[in-house]
């Protein structure tokens, strides 16, 4: 019986390596048995063979993105096809093949998981002495940090980042993309826990982090020199590009299902405003009329803050408006959809496209207009009344300034106290008017 150990769960040039030996020596698969042993046991010699072989492109795709799968069975699945192709059996042809099956669901559950990641990450921004990190947090269903970190490295070029996962981390400086161990979920466990934990151990994880080699799109697996850092990883949808058009995160937000809320409402409510606004104000959600005309802040609560923005100096047209949650969460109630607040949970899972409109934006200033929007932006549950009025520093180095949510003066039960909040909401905004001058 042959053993092979690979180095880690998508050693892929190990892997590589070892099917090319076995397969020039004519080591059949039953007579291989694979595993994988980061620390060098278990390590035994490789068959030497002679000559050379190829396989099928397409085969050599298939197989870069099965091996991301989590399932034991991947490598010996991979090694029994291109044991047969090798043999002349035209094996992706086979469609009803058992084994051909598998790994094709193998891979299409990485490709699927692959698209998640990049959906569902988000990050959080960590100042550091010249530059900000974003730090994202996830638990992948399958192997998919290491090309989903390359794709992200390119994509976020100009950007520093660090990945942490059970599995490992992935970490872009601008210039190399390195690996480390990963860290158990109940090590961080929430937002808070995630930041105090890299600030302790952020250091020493980036000293012994090993610079990543790629998993490849090879072309013939006994020809493929070794592929450069960063190399392309097979078909796989592009993540989000924080440097993008906005366009582009509103076409990608309208198709999402981070949290439940996209369920009933009737579409997705982006923000809107010029791209280069040096303010962005954010509400709690879109309302029943912004639900069903899908523009934020069209209805009774925008119209009070067009008025109070007009009152106080600020064109509507150069400033980017949105909401900390981006669809309308709302209770039945005969023909009346009644509004319902997001809860924490749903601010968070919208936290992501809010982050993408302030990375897309970088305004000198970012409103929120009540509580909920105060929460998204601050991370913490925020007394408007305690904290309105006054520039709050963010940890990214961003402006905040906290102010009502202009549905609040609807609500407002008398007269006077309706037109004294209203004048202290046209003062609040003078402010905001004042910090951006
Ligand atoms: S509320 Fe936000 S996170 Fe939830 S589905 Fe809508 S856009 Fe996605």
């Amino acid at each position: 019986m042959q053993r092979v150990a690979l180095v880690n769960e998508t050693d892929w040039e190990g892997w590589r390596k070892a099917t090319r030996s076995l397969i020039l020596a004519g080591v059949a698969p039953e007579d291989v048995r694979w595993s994988v042993s980061s620390d060098g046991e278990d390590r035994h010699p490789l068959p030497e063979g002679h000559g050379s072989f190829g396989v099928s492109r397409s085969l050599v795709a298939l197989a870069s993105l099965a091996i991301q799968a989590r399932d034991a069975s991947r490598f010996d699945l991979l090694y029994r096809l291109v044991w047969r192709a090798n043999a002349g059996e035209g094996v992706l042809q086979k469609t009803d093949d058992e084994t051909v099956r598998q790994v094709q669901r193998l891979a299409f559950a990485v490709r699927a998981e692959t698209h998640r990641m990049r959906t569902m990450l988000r990050y959080l921004p960590v100042p550091e002495k010249d530059r900000t990190r974003y730090l994202g947090w996830y638990e992948p269903a399958h192997y998919v940090l290491e090309a989903n970190a390359q794709l992200i490295a390119r994509q976020f070029s100009g950007l520093t980042f660090s990945i942490l996962t059970p599995d490992g981390g992935a970490h872009w400086d601008n210039a190399e993309l390195r690996f480390s161990a990963g860290v158990a979920r109940r090590t961080v466990p929430d937002d808070e826990a995630l930041l105090s934990w890299w600030r302790a151990h952020h250091e020493r994880l980036l000293r012994h982090a090993r610079i990543g080699t790629a998993i490849p799109e090879a072309e013939q697996l006994d020809e493929v020199p070794r592929p450069p850092d960063r190399a392309p990883v097979g078909p796989v949808v592009l993540p989000l590009r924080p440097d993008g058009p906005l366009h582009e995160a509103m076409q990608e937000a309208s198709d999402c299902r981070r949290c439940a809320l996209y369920g009933p409402a009737t579409q997705t409510v982006f923000g809107e405003g010029p791209a280069h606004a040096s303010v962005l104000f954010v509400g709690e959600q879109p309302g029943d009329q912004e639900d069903v005309i899908g523009r934020p802040f069209v209805g009774p609560a925008g119209q009070i803050m067009d008025r109070a923005m007009e009152e106080a100096g600020i064109d509507r047209r150069t400033v980017y408006i949105t909401n900390a949650v981006k669809h309308f969460k709302f209770e039945p109630r005969g023909k009346r959809r009644i509004h319902k607040t997001p809860e924490a949970p749903e601010i968070q899972a919208c936290r992501f496209w809010l982050d993408v409109e302030l990375i897309r934006l970088r305004p000198k200033l970012v409103v929120a207009m009540g509580g909920t929007a105060a929460r998204a932006l601050l991370g913490r549950a925020v007394t408007v009344t305690r904290e309105r009025g006054r520039p709050i520093e963010l940890p990214d180095g961003q402006t905040a300034f906290v102010t009502v949510h202009p549905s609040f003066l609807l609500r407002v039960p008398d007269e006077d106290a309706t037109a004294r909040e209203y004048r202290a909401f046209v003062a609040d905004l003078r402010t905001v008017a004042g910090l951006v001058d």
